[in-house]
């Protein structure tokens, strides 16, 4: 069966001689592996197309038997030429390809495609200072979409209210706030209130971005990372978010 997409390549690594193995995110049909083959000979016909967060549309062979799928051709629609200009762009969208295939599921979701098509094109248009935000509130959708939101106004454990005003307790275990009496045996991070107040803002795609001073951008990235590693991703490794992670740190 042969099928023609939307696509974007999360991840292609050299397979051979002269192939390459591509890691594909599709609207309908997922996360897919696909094999290009001659894709690594000078004058293949994809040309240099097979870039990490390239837009295009997939032409797939798929197999019946095994996961691994044929990619016959790659038309490609846009090429993420400032992502690969700066490292702290293409961190962000790295450790956001990273976390699609870790948690790609059985079943396609369409917005799993379209938050990355969005990120990318928010990460590529923003201006310097603004990426470390836009990065946060991006890949924060992508876990919201992947369905794991944090909560922060209830207890996660029994829905208790946990009050705005005073620091509250967060647990990257068990996805969000929690009340006095269920933090007390647990491992927590503190929230003061304006973090967050940022947090529910880098949340919420339809208020402005938080204004981050260093020092608090620093402390957004490590609870980003700290939940992705304990709630979202369990014992998967994730080279590429730590490194966006050490990013944030580097920019204090
Ligand atoms: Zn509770």
């Amino acid at each position: 069966m042969i099928v023609t997409t939307p696509a974007m390549v999360l991840s292609a690594m050299r397979y051979g001689e002269t192939s390459k193995i591509v890691r594909l995110s599709t609207p309908g049909h997922g996360v897919v592996s696909a094999i290009a083959k001659g894709a690594s000979r000078p004058r293949s016909r994809f040309g240099a197309s097979l870039q990490v967060m390239s837009l295009g549309q997939a032409h797939l062979l798929f197999s019946q038997r095994r996961d691994l799928h044929t990619l016959t051709g790659f038309e490609l629609a846009a090429l993420p030429v400032k992502l690969a200009e700066e490292i702290s762009r293409f961190s962000a969208a790295t450790a956001m390809a990273e976390l699609a295939i870790a948690v790609a599921a059985a079943e396609p979701n369409p917005d799993v495609f379209s938050t990355l098509v969005e990120a990318v094109a928010s990460l590529e248009r923003s201006p310097a200072a603004d990426v470390p935000p836009v990065a946060l509130r991006a890949i924060w959708r992508l876990i919201g979409v992947l369905g794991f939101a944090p909560a922060l106004d209830r207890c996660v454990i029994d829905d208790r209210e946990v009050p705005a005003e005073r620091p509250a307790a967060f647990s990257a275990a068990d996805g969000g706030t929690l009340c006095e009496s269920c933090a007390r045996a647990r491992d927590v991070t503190r929230l003061p209130p304006e973090a967050r107040a940022d947090l529910r803002r880098l949340l919420d795609p339809d208020v402005p971005l938080p204004t981050l001073d260093p020092l608090h951008s620093a402390a957004h990235h490590r609870l980003l990372a700290r939940y992705v590693r304990f709630h979202v991703a369990e014992g998967a490794r994730l080279p590429a978010l730590e490194f966006w992670e050490g990013q944030g740190r580097g920019a204090r």
